[in-house]
């Protein structure tokens, strides 16, 4: 009890809101970020592989709308190649996420050059398109999530590539002769300040900060051996991304700022640490002190980090798609992060409560068997896609029923898990004569970030020990659990 109690104390991030006493906590697990809801899920959904097809690999690209009636009656969805037709008997439900990965969406809406997954790579605002098609209206459009250093911030990655979230109070960041600047060099915001998912409070407001192209966190000699300290360091491998230059000109030529500007802005810093205050954006003056008076100086370069975004089609409560004109569209409705319900700001935990929340409406809701008879004029064409009406069933089949089949030789044995973060994890391992492990191959895995370094490392331990009882890779922990779980599944079979 006290655990939940200090657990929602800390996740109520806007408890000024009328009703915040309500917010709740549960979990389907004590792990933290160990993917055991999606797990749950996902079982779920494998549990009842007779009654749901699912098709990897096959990205919807139209919604098909009948043009008299504006009643969604299907979707058009490219699967190995081809488009494919796929009548939807009481309704569709749009539940493709935001657009995390779409700069276009992320410059136009959020005015954001941009900013560094956390999350998924392949959320491009397909459904805000598809949407838009067939008259859907937008909501929430200009609001997302950050999480991470300072505002939000991860250490810059090359474009398309997930970044790293940092958490924990890591006090090199903003405690010493250190601060964050924009594009130009200077300081835009109070190093020290708390913040709500990269919302920053201005002016009474929590707001998404304004984003510049290329911030870096700006510090001297001392402030260096701080980041190199190993005690207190998060995130050691930072080190090897810092840029060094011998002047404060020279480094702001090498991270694109204005030379002058950082010189002001660092004589200024200075004047406020020995004046004891911040007159510009006032940080707490204990946490700054004065830079050196001579190079070598040292900068990081950091991005905005996108936990998820919130904009999309608007919803009712039925978790119907509203058209502009307020009225639901026919057969049509929309669930999680895809026209998210918040607005401007958000109540953590809020994005899968509604995933919960509204996937059970907009499912139930889809699912009932409609009352309305819907005449539809056959052969022609539809509104959006142009693709023919006239039905022609045919079996297309569920990936989850595709079973792949491994080879196995002398002393060789398969093993499967489902604990891992992403899909089945098989692995085949080989013994020699005394029954000894002498190889692991990983035939089918899906893991991201962490997980892959445990499926890389691991192995060679296990192998080296003789036991799948190796140590969990630190941040990995699902993904360890599979790879053990596996190995274990087929040395139980020796
Ligand atoms: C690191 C991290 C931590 C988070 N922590 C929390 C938290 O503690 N609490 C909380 O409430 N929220 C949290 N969030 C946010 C939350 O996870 C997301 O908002 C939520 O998972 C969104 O779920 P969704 O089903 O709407 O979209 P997603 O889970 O993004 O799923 C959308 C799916 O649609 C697929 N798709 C995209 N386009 C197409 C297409 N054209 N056709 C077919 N499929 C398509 C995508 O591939 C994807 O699989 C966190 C997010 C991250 C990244």
């Amino acid at each position: 009890a006290a655990l939940r109690k200090a657990i929602i104390d800390n996740t109520v991030e806007y408890p000024e809101f009328e009703g915040s006493e309500h917010h709740d906590i549960l979990s389907v697990s004590l792990g933290f970020f160990d993917g055991a809801l999606w797990k749950m899920l996902r079982q779920n959904v494998v549990d009842r592989s007779d009654k749901i097809d699912v098709w990897f690999s096959s990205p919807a690209r139209h919604l098909i709308q009948d043009p008299a009636t504006k009643t969604v009656i299907g979707v058009q969805i490219e699967r190995d190649h081809v488009l494919r037709n796929i009548k939807a008997n009481n309704g569709v439900v749009m539940a493709t996420g935001g657009f995390e990965n779409n700069p276009e969406m992320l410059e136009d809406y959020l005015g954001a050059s941009k900013l560094v997954p956390l999350g998924t790579l392949y959320n491009k605002g397909d459904g805000i398109k598809m949407a838009t098609e067939v008259g859907a209206s937008l909501w929430h459009m200009n609001n997302y999530e950050s999480l991470g250093m300072l505002h939000g911030l991860a250490f810059t990655v090359p474009t398309g590539k997930r970044g790293k979230l940092i958490l924990g109070d890591w006090k090199a960041i903003y405690d010493g002769s250190v601060f964050l600047a924009g594009d130009d060099g200077t300081r835009y915001y109070p190093e020290d300040m708390t913040n709500r998912h990269g919302h920053v409070y201005s002016h009474g407001y929590w707001k998404v900060p304004q984003n510049n192209h290329h911030p870096h966190i700006i510090f001297d000699k001392k402030q260096y051996e701080k980041f190199a300290d190993k005690e207190t360091s998060i995130y050691p491998q930072a080190q090897d991304m810092i840029i060094e230059a011998n002047t404060l000109e020279e480094l702001a030529k090498k991270i694109g700022a204005v030379p002058e500007k950082l010189q002001e802005q660092v004589a200024e810093f200075n004047f406020f640490a020995t004046e004891g205050k911040d007159y510009a954006f006032h940080r707490n003056p204990e946490t700054m002190q004065a830079f050196d008076a001579e190079g070598p100086y040292y900068a990081l370069s950091v991005s905005q980090t996108v936990l998820n975004t919130q904009g999309g089609p608007r919803r009712n409560a039925r978790a119907e798609i509203l058209s502009n004109d307020g009225t639901p569209i026919p057969h049509l409705y929309g669930a999680g992060e895809l026209g998210g319900i918040s607005a401007g700001r958000y109540q953590a935990g809020e994005n899968i409560a509604e995933c919960l929340i509204f996937g059970k409406i907009a499912g139930l809701n889809a699912a009932r068997v409609k009352e309305e008879v819907f005449e539809h004029t056959a052969e022609e064409p539809d509104a959006v896609s142009s693709a023919s009406q006239t039905e022609k069933k045919v079996n297309l089949g569920s990936d989850l029923d595709v079973k792949e089949t491994y080879m196995v030789g002398a002393n060789q044995y398969l093993g499967r898990s489902n604990a891992g973060v992403g899909n089945e994890v098989v692995v085949r391992i080989t013994v020699d004569d005394d029954k000894k492990l002498k190889d692991i191959e990983i035939l089918k895995q899906s893991e991201t970030g962490i997980g892959a370094q445990a499926i890389e490392s691991m192995p060679k331990e296990m192998i080296s020990k003789n036991t799948y009882e190796v140590d969990s890779i630190s941040g990995a922990s699902a993904t360890s659990r599979a790879l053990k779980e596996a190995v274990k599944d087929a040395m139980n079979k020796i």
